[in-house]
């Protein structure tokens, strides 16, 4: 129904009963690092950390969101499950076979599977139906939404985000959903990776991340988001300060020259990603062994799902 109102009548797609919980992507130790020269004559030599050996998994009919800051590295893990970006370090497997070692044939075929829409594409809400259905004419698994949204009215950013879930559910789609409306991002992802500096700080099911936060950036990111209801308060954090470069990222926990709960120890340790709870954390404030519970990786797999 949904292919026929955007003027496709098939697409090749089984009946969304057909899909289970595979993994489209699975992504473990992703890393990008650029090479930049730095001050006013280039000189000198540095490394953008722009992606820093993050994982995460995305399931089939499923919706893993990605949010943090400019400069945390969404846009960056966009491109890299795309395959406009070669990783520097780690591995993407697409249904369990490693990008790197494709043909060209299994690369076109991955260029097929995977599709993309970004912002710059929309001014208009009739726009953005025909960029939607641009990507589903090639009967895509995964398609990653960077900022879909963010140039619509609002009443038209709805009946889009509406329209994106009817044919997750109707087609089986993947998506991955990077947006700086997090009240967006919690409306539509399963699953939430919290960014900042290359680095996963925080990820888990997003109504319970987006709700009870654990990082304090996580924290501080959606104290400013839209309560998801009407009754709920929250006091909003103001995190002070900008990102800081990827060029030269803060010792120990990068999020320390920011966090209102930074100890001496977090400028010298950086935290490790742990089982917190049901989610994974990296934080000191959840070193003691009453938070923490064994990591949930499976063998080939990676933490977030
Ligand atoms: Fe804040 Fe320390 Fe936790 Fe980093 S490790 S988020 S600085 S409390």
């Amino acid at each position: 129904m949904l292919a026929r109102f955007l003027g496709f009548h098939s697409f090749g797609y089984a009946g969304s009963e057909q899909y289970s919980l595979m993994a489209v992507i699975e992504a473990a130790g992703l890393t990008k690092h650029f090479l930049a020269r730095r001050g006013i004559f280039g000189g000198e030599r540095g490394v953008v950390r722009a992606v820093d050996g993050i994982s995460f998994t995305i399931e089939a009919g499923r919706t893993l969101g990605v949010v943090g800051e400019s400069g945390c590295g969404k846009t960056t893990t966009a491109k890299l499950v795309l395959g406009l970006e070669d990783p520097t370090g780690g591995t993407i497997l697409f249904e369990g076979r490693d990008l790197q070692g494709l043909d060209t044939a299994g690369r076109r075929l991955y260029r097929r599977s995977v599709q993309a829409v970004f912002q710059h594409e929309f001014s208009g809400g009739q726009r953005q139906r025909i960029a939607i259905a641009r990507a589903l004419a090639l009967s895509p698994k995964l398609i990653v939404l960077d900022e879909p949204v963010s140039a619509l009215d609002v009443s038209i950013r709805a009946q889009i985000l509406n329209l994106l879930r009817d044919l997750q559910a109707e087609l089986g789609l993947s998506y991955l959903f990077i947006a700086h409306d997090l009240a967006a991002v919690a409306h539509m992802s399963h699953t939430i990776v919290v960014m900042y500096l290359g680095k996963i700080v925080e990820s888990g099911d997003a109504r319970t991340l987006a709700r009870t936060p654990k990082h304090p950036y996580t924290e501080a990111l959606f104290s400013a988001a839209l309560p998801s209801h009407p009754d709920e308060r929250r006091e909003e954090i103001i995190l002070s300060g900008e990102v800081p470069s990827p060029l030269n990222p803060p010792s120990g926990c990068r999020f320390h020259p920011r966090c209102p709960h930074a100890m001496p120890s977090c400028a010298e340790q950086e935290p490790a990603l742990a089982d917190i709870e049901g989610r994974l954390v990296a934080c000191h404030l959840y070193d003691t062994d009453e938070h923490r519970a064994p990591i949930r990786i499976a063998a080939g797999a990676s933490p977030v799902s």
